[in-house]
């Protein structure tokens, strides 16, 4: 397929201000792609060049980026970069110039998907000194052929901000769009049953429409969830239809996606919901997914990105400790004071997400892995298994050695005890502690009762932080002026919408360290409008692509006419009182932000906690 269809429509997904129209051009997009190039075309809308758990990078400094447009459309590295400071966008420059460049009409229309993937590939792969010439070559290699349309956002490619708004959600929602008069053929029943459903008598058709794709979607997410890869999800289903979601199952290799807990504010609460469980100590770490094959292992992040460099230790250990061919197990790391016989705080176990020197500092730090949870051993899928029965093999798995073990837990069905083993875990020096639903299964990507989460909790604050995508900025004034950055406006991510509401300013909290490198890191995701999955009454001076999460302490949570998180029929929505930013979750992506409904729990707790403490 030519590299022109894509571009083109990029192109109008940027100009797009509304969601669903993004998802009609995706849809329309992959239904032009053949097989062949489905899964290059998911990638390559996902600004990355394999799944994100391949850790390939893309990213290409601004400075050799100038110098292959200066090669490509034959203009001086100064001409092209006072372009750039015109434009503010390399994307947008190359554009220009090269719209500009007379032979223009002769090259056009060359670019096929699979050369500029090729090109991109080997620019990665090259690495060290002395190799940025032929980046460059690559790069301008490219541009050569290209239209000036496509040359804007392989330049953005190569910079690492395609700035294009499409989430993951979109593409499933687009892939369901294109897939939906088959899924009405295999599955009149479903059909049926949504057209007689009594809540959408009078519904118009467009909205059964919705439904049904809705069902769909479904379909391919639970997929999605113990598969993480979009790319592949889209070849099988361009190779042979829906029936080529049937060949997708999880596979050691493959991070499957977290499920996640819910908050609840007193033991009480929690036995009241889940009944007898399992109560966990709950460290504050890194969350891992070991991927055991043979010899080989792999770890994964929370966010699906590989790790394994990072962890030495753990990789010998999983070989070691981890008594099966094949497993896929979970836990928790964390750097261990053998002499102390303690926890290293967070802030010390974060040193250890390094790309060098790891070996000195694994020495330095070592880590303990905690495992709580198991999906595979073997041929077996313990996923649908309950929690206790998942528990039980994953002790027998373990074997004895110095570096991993299992969360240490109890059983109960009393909240005394809990509270007991609580002030025991808090007192150590832990976060809190995980109580988990003893029958239920593994809920890929879902945050549901099957875990609560419980932490201490901080006097006159609320119980927890809150994770806030981050939708903009307001320009620093005074000192911060040297930042270009002065506050954020963040946001929560409404899962049915898939948009992000407003429901925070953030003044306070920022350290000068911190304010430069989100300077950095946004100024490379500024997008000229609000972008499309953004629902905000609040302008910010700059938009940016809401991808970068911060961790958020407030006072507490208020109801508010002026952010649209969570508003309901009257205007109300909910703010953060007194919010202060603590630090960059860079294991979260924007859309693995709290979500409206997180909100809402913990507003609703939260008013429990206050009627408790007056009484
Ligand atoms: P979430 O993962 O719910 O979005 P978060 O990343 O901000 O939230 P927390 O709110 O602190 O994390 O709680 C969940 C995390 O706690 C898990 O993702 C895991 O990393 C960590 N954790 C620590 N101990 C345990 C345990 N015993 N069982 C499960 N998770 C644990």
């Amino acid at each position: 397929m030519r590299f022109e269809i894509v571009a083109t429509a990029f192109d109008a997904i940027e100009k797009t201000t509304k969601r669903l129209d993004m998802t009609t051009q995706m849809a329309a997009l992959l239904k032009e792609t053949p097989a062949s190039d489905a899964r290059i075309v998911i990638y390559l809308t996902q600004g990355r060049l394999a799944p994100p758990y391949e850790n390939i990078e893309t990213g290409m400094g601004e400075k050799f980026v100038v110098q292959a447009i200066a090669k490509a459309a034959g203009y001086s590295k100064e001409e092209v970069d006072k372009r750039f400071k015109k434009t503010g966008d390399l994307g947008e420059t190359a554009f220009e110039l090269l719209s500009k460049k007379k032979q223009q009409a002769l090259v056009m229309q060359t670019l096929s998907v699979k050369k500029v993937h090729e090109n991109f590939m080997k620019l990665a792969k090259t690495t060290g000194e002395g190799t940025q010439d032929l980046k460059i070559k690559l790069l301008a290699e490219l541009l050569n052929f290209s239209t000036p349309t496509e040359a804007k956002f392989i330049i953005r490619f190569a910079l690492g901000s395609l700035r294009l708004g499409v989430g993951d959600p979109t593409i499933m929602d687009s892939m369901a769009r294109v897939h939906l008069e088959e899924f009405k053929k295999m599955h009149p029943a479903i059909v049926k049953a949504i057209q007689e459903d009594k809540k959408h008598e009078k519904k118009e058709e467009e909205e059964l429409e919705r439904k049904i794709q809705l069902k769909l979607r479904e379909q391919i997410e639970a997929k999605y969830n113990i598969h993480s890869d979009l790319g592949h999800i889209a070849e099988l289903l361009a190779e042979k239809g829906l029936k080529g979601l049937d060949a997708i199952e999880m596979e050691p290799g493959v991070p499957i996606r977290p499920t996640l807990a819910e908050r609840l504010p007193s033991s009480e609460e929690i036995v009241e919901k889940i009944g007898k469980c399992a109560v966990e100590a709950k460290y504050d770490g890194f969350r891992v997914q070991i991927h055991k094959h043979g010899k080989n292992v792999s770890i994964f992040s929370r966010n699906q990105e590989n790790m394994t460099d990072m962890f030495p230790e753990i990789v010998l250990a999983a070989q070691e400790q981890l008594d099966a061919e094949k497993c896929i197990v979970e836990g928790e790391a964390l750097a261990y004071n053998e002499k102390l016989q303690e926890f290293y705080p967070f802030q010390v176990t974060i040193q250890r997400k390094r790309k060098y020197d790891i070996d000195e500092k694994a020495k330095e730090l070592p880590l303990k892995l905690f495992l709580f949870d198991c999906l595979l051993i073997d041929k077996k899928n313990l996923m649908p298994l309950p929690f206790e029965e998942r528990r039980a093999h994953l002790k027998k798995l373990i074997t004895s050695g110095d570096t991993i073990e299992m969360t240490k837990s109890i059983i109960t069905d009393k909240p005394k005890e809990i509270d007991k083993f609580f002030n025991e875990n808090v007192s150590s020096g832990l976060e809190g502690i995980m109580c988990k639903d003893l029958k239920a299964p593994y809920i890929a990507g879902g945050r549901k009762y099957a875990w609560i989460k419980f932490k201490r909790s901080y006097k006159g604050e609320l119980q927890d932080t809150v994770d806030l995508a981050i939708l903009g900025y307001f320009k620093g004034k005074g000192k911060r002026t040297e930042f270009g950055l002065g506050g954020l406006l963040c946001g929560v991510y409404d899962e049915d919408a898939d948009e992000f509401k407003s429901i925070s300013k953030i003044g306070t909290g920022f350290s000068e360290q911190m304010l430069a490198d989100l300077d950095a890191l946004l100024s490379k995701h500024v997008v000229k409008h609000k972008p499309v999955r953004v629902d905000s009454e609040f302008e910010p001076q700059i938009w940016v692509e809401p991808i970068y999460v911060i961790e958020v302490r407030a006072d507490e949570i208020t109801q508010s006419p002026m952010h649209t998180a969570g508003r309901n029929k009257e205007g109300v929505g909910y703010a953060l009182r007194f919010p202060r930013i603590l630090k960059l979750r860079e294991d979260k992506k924007g859309d693995e932000c709290t979500t409206v409904k997180e909100i809402i729990t913990m507003y609703e707790n939260q008013k429990k906690v206050k009627i408790e403490d007056s009484q």
